[in-house]
């Protein structure tokens, strides 16, 4: 019986297994795609300063830093609403920190976190799918899709899958937002100089991230606009980025991949069953608006690996252990939810009695040093 199972070697479920890496734990990893390969295409992740530190912690930061365009350090936020006034710069200097945030490419990040397990001490099986988790009070029983039925056991097992639907009883709230993002990488006339915008419209929030030598953009808006805008040619999808951002960005200049999701806040309750734990994606998956997904998924992975490294083995796994873990995430998890959601309800709709205490709450933002520093420290950190 393995110590710990790990079910998706994502970026959650790989820094949880190099997290564990190098303990006297007998942990394996499996995942249903192929070594350095992705399910699906790449995307920008905005990751925190909290983040970088995880991932400092476990080794795959300054690999990941050193490959060329990889990481791209966000020196400036740039807030603002369409259509009323308010506008607010956060810098990372004000935070006494090298950058506010950092965009990843989860390619890139994906083949530093695979590097990394290939030198660890943690056996991964790739290209083997779970089909089921069940739990005892003793242990749980993994089903691998395979011809000849095979099953693996553990103490523990954590999924990090990006679903959560592979254990039983444990139910996913889905709050539809009726919108999608679209997303596509963006060039402009001139250089970013790590510039990040976030602009609050009445179609939702749009961001651009500063990625290498160009933007990762996220546009909300309806399903409806959304097919529109992917079916226009580029010089008028380029016209209909600059009507959408208005004065604050000018110089749009070429745009690639296309592409839109619809938008969902999902969560498991609970996060634990029987000998298992949901974390990550699969634990829940957040609206874009202020890139907390991702960040409070590899808090998961990191606080689910120092609550397993406290426990004598025999104990890794066991129903007193998981709520323990359960009930440390859970304040976070509610604020980063919460927060993630109010944003959208706040920010994302047009009634225009909501304008000017938006614009206000802009301002003051700008206005007083404290709130913004407690504001920019919740979308760096999350709000514990
Ligand atoms: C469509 C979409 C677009 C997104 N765009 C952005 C964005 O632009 N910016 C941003 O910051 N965040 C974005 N996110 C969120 C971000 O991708 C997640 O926060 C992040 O990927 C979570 O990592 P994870 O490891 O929990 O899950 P994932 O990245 O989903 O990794 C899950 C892993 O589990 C494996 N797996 C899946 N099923 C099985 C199975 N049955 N058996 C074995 N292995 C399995 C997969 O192969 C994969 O390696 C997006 C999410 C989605 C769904």
């Amino acid at each position: 019986m393995h110590d710990v199972l790990i079910v998706g070697a994502g970026p959650v479920g790989a820094t949880l297994a190099l997290a564990l890496a190098g303990h006297d734990l007998d942990v394996i990893v499996v995942d249903a795609r192929a070594r350095n390969a992705s399910l699906r295409g790449d995307r920008s992740l905005a990751l925190s300063h909290g983040a970088r530190l995880i991932l400092e912690r476990v080794g795959v930061w300054a690999v990941l830093e050193a490959s060329e365009g990889a990481v791209t350090a966000i020196r400036e936020i740039d807030v603002s609403q369409a259509r009323g006034f308010g506008v607010t710069r956060l810098y990372a200097h004000e935070q006494r920190l090298p950058a506010l945030g950092y965009v990843v490419s989860y390619l890139a990040l994906q083949s530093a976190l695979d590097a990394a397990l290939q030198r660890s001490n943690v056996a991964v099986r790739f290209e083997t799918s779970v089909d089921s988790v069940s739990g005892t009070p003793h242990g749980a029983t993994v089903q691998v899709h395979a011809a000849d039925a095979s099953t693996l056991q553990a103490r523990l097992v954590a999924v990090a899958d990006g679903a959560g639907t592979v254990v039983p009883g444990i139910e996913r709230i889905r709050h539809e937002y009726g919108q999608v993002a679209l997303v596509a990488k963006v060039w402009m006339d001139s250089a970013h100089r790590g510039v990040a915008y976030e602009r609050f419209t009445s179609e939702g929030p749009v961001a651009l991230l500063p990625e290498h030598d160009r933007y990762g953009l996220v546009w909300t808006t309806t399903p409806r606009r959304g097919e529109a805008l992917l079916a226009l040619d580029e010089r008028s999808f380029l016209e209909a980025l600059a009507a959408h951002f208005g004065m604050r960005v000018r110089g749009f200049a070429r745009v690639a991949d296309r592409r839109a999701f619809p938008l969902v806040l999902e969560r498991a309750q609970p996060t634990i069953a029987a000998r298992s734990v949901v974390l990550g994606n699969a634990a829940q998956q957040l609206h874009p608006v202020a890139g907390q997904g991702f960040n409070l998924g590899l808090r998961d992975a990191w606080e689910l690996a120092q609550c397993i490294l406290d426990e004598p083995r025999e104990r890794i796994g066991a129903q007193a252990m998981l709520a323990h873990y359960a009930a440390q995430r859970r304040a976070d998890r509610s604020a980063g939810i919460a927060f993630t959601h109010g944003l959208v309800r706040v920010f994302g709709n047009d009634i225009a009695w909501m304008r000017w205490p938006r614009g206000l709450a802009l301002a003051a933002l700008d206005a007083l040093p404290p709130v913004k520093r407690a504001f920019t420290r919740a979308m760096l950190f999350g709000v514990h």
